[in-house]
């Protein structure tokens, strides 16, 4: 969940980048202002805008470090998984 309770955006770097290894999809809790310069994702990665694409659904691997920040406290919801 987002900082302010708002929405998840899903990016991943593109192609060139970064090398194949690090392409995951990271979860970025989604501006409700102006976008920013650079984006945050929940691992604490910085995504620049130009640097990332939205992806419209979960593919490839996801980042584990944004998926454990994501998940609600308490629950076993990472347990359910896959
Ligand atoms: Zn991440």
């Amino acid at each position: 969940m987002g900082e302010n309770g708002g929405m998840l955006a899903l990016v991943r770097l593109r192609r060139g980048v970064v090398g194949e290894s690090r392409r995951v999809c990271h979860l970025i809790p989604v501006p409700s202002g102006p976008v920013p310069e650079h984006l945050t994702a929940l691992c604490g990665e910085s995504i620049f805008p130009g640097e990332a694409e939205v992806l419209d659904g979960l593919r490839g691997m996801p980042c584990h470090a944004c998926l454990v920040r994501s998940a609600p406290p308490g629950r076993g919801f990472l347990a359910n998984a896959g």
